[in-house]
């Protein structure tokens, strides 16, 4: 298990990081989120122990992290960093190596590997002939391949298009079936929603959200009511409780609603004749909680 206990991480004047904490058990997924500069990155290195915090303590399995957990460790970093003349083959060696495998050990699983995250390439391919995201899914495989208990991914799905995000996010789940500890950062909150178990929202450090991802959208309320079909006759705007109506398109009508209970009463109307193809009421995303709680900031 990993804990983070009142971490603090200040940079002249400024706080990165103001007292994080949180734990996160054996096969678990915690998604870090915030704007830019918000603190994910300096969190991750202050676990990792590559910067020294000025208050609190970060501990796996009840001991204070270090150099003798390097093995068990797998890190993505947010810069990428292979080595381009390396071929996969050697450039994954050397990576398992480094957290104690051996050669002979790992030969042999390269090829699966490479199939399970469909890398467009030979192992025998120099790193610098891959495209962007196949070179992204041979460090993902270099930040796995030595089975880590603690995995900390940095904005992993960035430049993976669509396929390969799913790939990515296949991978993430996996690791929570092999019982491993996993916190990610990401801007794309439809990939947070889907994957993790509970998630850290951080503004200028702070944490500012924090739980389980379908407990804190609940926590907002059931405000918005999917609406499939015409209803541009409803006047649903002039309804109270009714915030905002937004038309997504010809046939997706949203309603913003300040009083959820309306919910009801708008049921009642719009099924009035029948059946309607939907009637969909939910609390907002997590994208429209992220932008909220941002916003908020800027005031
Ligand atoms: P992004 O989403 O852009 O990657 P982030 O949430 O990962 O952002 P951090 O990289 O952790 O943000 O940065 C948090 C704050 O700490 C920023 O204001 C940044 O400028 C500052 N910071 C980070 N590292 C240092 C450093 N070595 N020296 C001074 N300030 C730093």
């Amino acid at each position: 298990m990993l804990e983070v206990h009142s971490l603090v991480k200040k940079f002249g004047d400024y706080t990165a990081v103001d007292h994080l904490s949180f734990e996160i058990q054996p096969g678990s997924i915690l998604g870090l989120i915030g704007q830019n500069g918000a603190g994910k990155t300096t969190t991750f290195r202050l676990i990792l122990d590559f910067i020294q915090a000025d208050e609190g303590k970060v501990l796996w399995n009840g001991q204070v992290i270090g150099e003798k957990d390097y093995n068990i460790i797998g890190y993505l970093p947010e810069e990428r960093g292979l080595y381009p003349k390396l071929t996969i083959e050697e450039q994954l060696l050397f990576f398992a190596e480094l957290r104690g495998k051996s050669r002979k050990e790992i030969a042999p699983q390269i090829d699966d590997w490479l199939d399970r995250f469909q890398v467009k390439g030979r192992k025998t391919d120099k790193v610098q002939t891959l495209s962007k995201g196949n070179q992204q899914k041979v460090q993902l495989i270099a930040t796995l391949i030595h089975q880590p208990k603690l995995v900390i991914l940095d904005e992993p799905f960035s430049g993976l298009d669509p396929v390969n995000a799913q790939i990515m996010k296949n991978a993430i789940i996996q690791l929570r079936q092999a019982n491993a500890c996993v916190i990610f950062s990401s801007h794309n909150m439809d990939n947070v929603e889907q994957i993790c178990d509970q998630l850290i929202m951080l503004k200028n450090g702070k944490t500012v959200l924090k739980g389980n991802v379908q407990e804190i959208r609940e926590s907002f309320g059931r405000s918005r009511l999917y609406l499939e079909g015409d209803y541009s006759s409803y006047h649903f705007e002039k309804m109270p409780g009714v915030e905002k109506v937004e038309v997504r398109n010809a046939h997706l009508t949203v309603l913003h609603l300040s009083n959820p209970e309306i919910g009801k009463e708008i049921f009642q109307l719009v099924t009035k004749d029948g059946y309607i193809p939907m009637f969909n009421q939910q609390p907002p995303t997590l994208e429209e909680i992220f932008k909220m709680k941002a916003g908020a900031e800027n005031e």
